[in-house]
């Protein structure tokens, strides 16, 4: 039986070696699934909500050891825990346990014309969904991912990160802890093959979260089945500073949304767009404040930046580094590994020419910032907006209104106003991308209905409004004649100024015939 080491990536620690899933067991896995989510549809909205409300208590009474684990497993402070990592899924299951019960009602579609028959929508699980996470937020994004899941009925196949399974394990326990009928949610341990593996099984929906590059093999595989696909992924995401906004307040909000969790955030704030005119004021200022960063403290209370969760990333962080250094980008501050290469120093990048380098253009998901200028709003927008990638940005001003005006010309899916990254642990606010960021949204009324498959049902009014429809066979003169005169009446406006459409006209005259068959 195939095993993986879990260690704590502060101090090389082995914290656990646990099994991992053998890809021949994925057949059954998916069988109980299925058998598990006709039950668990079953229920209704409100009584899978009270089930799932229950693990509210637990999170709140287990805070600590929660906290505990995911520092230990994923190496960020403790204080990011808590508020980044428990208080938003406290918040989530508070919110989606309310809402969900009226947002998955069937909904009136109101019929402006064929006033005889109505239409609503009715919202159906989807099956069995498969969630496939990344390390940086172990706990916060797949609890809310499967929290929505599992409320709108479904089944859920969990894949955390190979880097982070036993937060994924804790989580399979707490959902498991809340009275979950058992198979509802079942945790996958392994790495991508793991993941890959999952896809072959033909789950009903996939929400994947990670970087750009394995959402275009998600996307591919899932199509050989046409599977539909949520991605949330990477971002390269940029803050401007317009000449307006106060640089101790903008510089604050840089440098947590830059150097929380060390970078690693697909909503870090990284390219950095200063007006010229304050561009010196802010360096100095920004640069002042990351000498009182903490990090390294064994205590981690008391670290202000995360260390390097994943291995794999040390090389990214090399190499755009080596890049930059060699084509002569400044660096005002950092750019080396501690000696023991568990963390990457604070890394403020600038210079002439710094925005053709992959460090400017490519994902870092580290704490290396890149400083660059802009004279107009007309050219921050224009740098923004050319990038391959579009999560997030952040506009700093002391002019909302002007604010709020660039934030409408910018391509992405989340822009902050005086903010950085945060709401991304907004239960009520939507988070996705577009471009290489992903597709689909998560969080917020309508990432709930990303779990469900829209059915629209038409029906009469009554029996009484059953009749053949004018526009069935038989096709005879009489008809067309009719339809072609409804042409002419377009053209004098007389149809759009009445509001009626022709069908409905023809409809009545069916009703009027006594056209009723039923
Ligand atoms: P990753 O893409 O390497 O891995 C993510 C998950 O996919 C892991 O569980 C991994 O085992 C699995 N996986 C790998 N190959 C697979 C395959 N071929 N088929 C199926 N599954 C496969 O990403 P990562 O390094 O874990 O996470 C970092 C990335 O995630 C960054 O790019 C970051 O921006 C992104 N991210 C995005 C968001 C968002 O909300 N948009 C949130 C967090 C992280």
């Amino acid at each position: 039986m195939a095993s993986m080491i879990c260690r704590n990536p502060a101090t090389g620690e082995v914290l656990e070696e646990i099994e991992t899933t053998s890809i021949s067991a994925l057949p059954n896995i998916f069988n109980q699934a299925r058998v598990a989510q006709i039950k668990w549809a079953a229920l209704s909205v409100a009584a899978r909500s009270s089930r799932l409300i229950q693990l509210r208590e637990t999170l709140l009474n287990r805070t600590d050891e929660l906290i505990d684990l995911i520092v230990r497993e994923n190496g960020k402070p403790r204080h990011e825990a808590l508020t980044s990592e428990l208080i938003p899924v406290v918040d989530m299951l508070t919110y989606f346990a309310k809402r969900a019960p009226a947002l998955l009602k069937d909904k009136p579609i109101p019929l402006t014309v064929m006033k005889h028959r109505k239409s609503y929508l009715n919202y159906w699980p989807i099956g069995v969904v498969a969630i496939i996470s990344p390390w940086n937020y172990p706990f916060m994004l797949p609890m809310g991912q499967i929290l929505m899941a599992l409320i709108t009925g479904n089944a859920v196949i969990f894949k955390p990160s190979e880097e982070t399974p036993l937060v994924g394990l804790k989580i399979q326990t707490l959902y498991e802890e809340a009275g979950l009928p058992s198979n509802t949610i079942q945790t996958l341990i392994g790495d991508g093959a793991v993941g890959a593996a999952i896809i072959e099984q033909k789950p009903d929906k996939i929400f994947f979260t990670g970087s750009a590059m394995t959402g275009k093999k998600i996307l591919s595989s899932a199509a050989q089945h046409l599977i539909p696909v949520n991605l949330e992924l990477g971002g390269k995401n940029a803050a401007i500073i317009l000449p307006d906004a106060n640089i101790d307040f903008a510089s604050s909000a840089v440098l947590w949304g830059g150097f929380s969790n060390s970078g690693q955030i697909c909503a870090a704030a990284s390219r950095i767009l200063v007006h010229e005119s304050i561009v010196d004021n802010f360096i100095s200022l920004l640069t002042k404040k990351i000498g009182s960063l903490r990090h390294g403290v064994s205590d981690s209370s008391q670290n202000d930046l995360a260390v390097i969760t994943s291995g794999k990333q040390k090389a990214v962080y090399e190499n755009q580094i080596n890049e930059a250094k060699a084509l002569g980008a400044r660096f005002i501050c950092g750019g080396a590994f501690s000696p023991d290469k568990t963390w990457l120093e604070p890394t403020i990048v600038t210079g002439p020419g710094v925005e053709n380098l992959s460090i400017y253009n490519e994902e870092s998901f580290g704490p290396i910032l890149v400083v660059t200028t802009f004279k107009s709003p007309a050219e921050a927008i224009e740098k923004v907006n050319n990038s391959r990638y579009g999560l997030v940005a952040s506009v700093i001003t002391q002019n909302i209104a002007l604010g709020e005006d660039i934030a409408k010309q910018l391509q992405v899916g989340t822009v902050m106003i005086n903010e950085v990254v945060y709401t991304a642990g907004l239960a009520e606010t939507p988070w996705g991308g577009v471009k290489e960021s992903g597709m689909g949204r998560t969080h917020a009324d309508i990432g709930l209905y990303e779990f469900v498959n829209i059915r629209h049902i038409h029906k009469p009014r009554s029996r009484l409004f059953t009749f053949k429809s004018p526009w069935w066979f038989p096709y005879t003169p009489y008809q067309y004649l009719a339809f072609r005169s409804f042409i002419e009446l377009y053209k004098r406006h007389w149809l759009d100024k009445l509001r009626i459409f022709p069908h409905f006209l023809m409809n009545l005259i069916q009703f009027i015939k006594k056209e009723k068959r039923l």
